[in-house]
């Protein structure tokens, strides 16, 4: 851990023993914790964050690797607090790249001087909290440890990167990265003989990019993502120009859409339409940036398996048009899923890279890896000899970096066997039987267009730290009852969509985690709008759902 001194943050109370000791420890320096700090530093709040990464930046720090970007729109995606940074920082893209995104949260964290608060290459392995003191004692993965009255996460949904469960990882003599531990120093694919392992999200935004110098690409596929063209631009001159006039608009589009991004479903049913109107409106969506094709689409694409059928014959039916072999196209198409019941990538020329002379489709239903050698991937069929193997295996999803910290409440209670089966928590941002632990972005919150969601959850909290140093108080915990009453709820809506029982990291199913192989509830999939609402009445209502102490 790098060191750190708590007589480094200004105007703070001395600890009271060699162990620093704050009001507030956050732990995560990314989107979450960035704000966080802004807000927790206008309280006046003595606060520090723990960072495991050597910087700012969260998932933009981390993963690096060729093609990273995200999927929305680059202006509906930064920081809403501070009109002077939105009318000064200028998006080059709609939809930023990695190096950009992460160029942003450095503009951000100098212009208001975050890093005072924060210190990085701290990995969080423990957590334990003192039920007599009401004090959390966290400990890091050097053996320092810290301790505060509040533990805030601000950890991620998707920061707990795994590798696959293969054999033989430690023997390839080539190099090797997972896609979410990407060098900071550029890679060179140029004529060498490259393999992925996965077809998910980060894959499929990799490998366009990387077929285009790699002297061979083999991409080892288990199962087939739907995806569907980004359509990204560059911003011209008086494109920025009018999205810095429009922000308010922008901003509060946001708000008025199912899951914070400017997409709403049409309310008409796929049903009702006739097919030639169905066919227009898909070609039309097809042809436009973004979401649309996923959260724009006809109201009950994702909610009624007969409307989900025809716009997966949709899908498949363009996947069939883009690629040049049939045999190939039909690999590429998703048979254990529907179109978009999983969190929908967007590519950019995807599909076209398996139509390139350099770029093999290894399909591993044919012929399972057997195990990782010190020449490449070999298969039962063959083996794969390469330079270069990138796995792009993504993430034990919004549980997993909570389970990578041993976290322990009141008589040693542990997080992880409590989460094992379900989350109970109360909004998403406590969980029964662990006080003063907070969460940003924890199961059972509205997710969608992360930054909007990252915001309403940093407020929520920072209104309950408030209430609490208002009141005296050195404990919250939820009531019992209420959070029994949150999990109903989620569970109510969760049942509404499609997507609910489809294996993926939304539903924390992760086939190289032991013990995750079943979805669970894991998200509120009531809307980002509805989960505002609720939380703005407890506010309103003085937190009644709360037991404070
Ligand atoms: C490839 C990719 C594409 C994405 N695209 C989109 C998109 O299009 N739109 C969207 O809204 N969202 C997208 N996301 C989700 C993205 O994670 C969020 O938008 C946002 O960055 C989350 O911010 P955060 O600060 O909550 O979490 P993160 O950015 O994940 O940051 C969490 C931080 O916590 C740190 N941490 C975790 N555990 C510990 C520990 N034990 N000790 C110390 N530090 C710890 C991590 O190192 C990390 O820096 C994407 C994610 C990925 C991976």
């Amino acid at each position: 851990m790098a060191s750190h001194s708590p007589a480094s943050t200004a105007a703070r109370p001395a600890p009271q023993s060699d162990i620093p000791t704050y009001e507030a420890i956050v732990v995560g320096g990314g989107i979450s914790g960035m704000y966080l700090t802004y807000r927790l530093r206008e309280l006046g709040v003595n606060f520090h964050v723990f960072e495991a990464g050597s910087d700012v930046g969260g998932t933009w720090y981390w993963c690096r690797y060729p093609g990273a970007r995200f999927d929305s729109e680059s202006w509906t995606y930064g920081y809403f607090f501070d009109e002077e940074l939105l009318q000064e920082w200028e998006w080059k893209e709609h939809f930023s790249p990695q190096p950009d995104t992460l160029e942003y949260l450095n503009h951000v964290a100098d212009k208001y001087d975050f890093r005072r608060d924060m210190t990085f290459n701290a990995k969080v392995v423990a957590a334990e909290f003192d039920d007599a003191a009401n004090q959390w004692t966290v400990t890091f993965e050097d053996g320092g440890q810290a301790r505060a009255t509040l533990l805030i996460t601000g950890l991620g949904v998707l920061s707990a990167p795994t590798l696959p469960n293969i054999p033989g990882l430690e023997d390839f003599q080539g190099q090797s990265f997972h896609t979410a531990r990407w060098p900071h120093e550029p890679v060179s694919f140029e004529g060498k003989r490259v393999g992925i392992i996965g077809t998910g999200a980060t894959a499929i935004q990799a490998i366009p990019e990387i077929a285009k110098t790699a002297g061979h690409l083999s991409v080892f596929q288990r199962h087939p993502n739907w995806s569907a063209p980004l359509h990204n631009a560059k911003i011209t001159p008086e494109e920025q120009k009018d999205i810095k006039a429009r922000y308010k608009e922008i901003y509060a589009r946001c708000w008025e859409t199912v899951a914070c991004f400017i997409h709403h479903p049409d309310p008409r049913s796929a049903l009702e339409v006739t097919p030639e109107e169905r066919e227009a409106f898909w070609e039309k969506l097809y042809s436009e940036p973004g979401f649309g094709i996923w959260l724009g689409n006809f109201r009950d694409v994702l909610t009624d398996e007969r409307a989900n059928a025809l716009m997966t014959e949709f899908a498949a039916r363009k996947i069939r048009e883009r690629v040049d072999d049939p045999v190939v196209a039909e690999k590429l198409i998703p048979k254990n899923h529907g179109f978009g019941l999983r969190r929908l990538p967007l590519e950019s020329g995807y599909f076209e890279a398996y139509n390139r002379p350099n770029v093999r489709l290894v399909d591993l239903n044919e012929a399972p890896i057997e195990r990782i050698t010190a020449k490449g991937v070999k298969t039962t069929a063959e083996e794969h000899e390469l330079d270069i193997l990138i796995y792009a295996t993504g993430f034990d999803g919004v549980t997993g970096p909570y389970d990578r910290i041993d976290i322990r409440g009141p008589g040693g209670r542990s997080l992880k066997e409590e989460w094992k089966e379900l989350p109970t928590t109360l909004y998403g941002v406590i969980n029964d039987g662990f006080p003063n632990l907070l969460m940003v972005l924890g199961p059972h919150t509205a997710r969608g267009n992360i930054p909007r969601n990252i915001e309403m959850l940093v407020d929520f909290n920072i209104g309950l730290i408030r209430h609490m140093r208002e009141n005296g108080y050195t404990r919250i915990e939820p009531r019992p009852e209420a959070a029994a009453e949150w999990l109903a709820q989620v569970k109510e809506v969760d049942a509404l969509l499609l997507s609910s029982k489809i294996p993926s990291w939304q539903t924390g199913v992760n086939q190289n985690v032991p013990g995750r192989q079943t979805p669970r509830v894991l998200g509120y999939n009531g809307g980002a709008v509805r989960y505002r609402k609720t939380i703005e009445k407890v506010a309103a209502g003085g937190y009644k759902e709360f037991k404070f102490g």
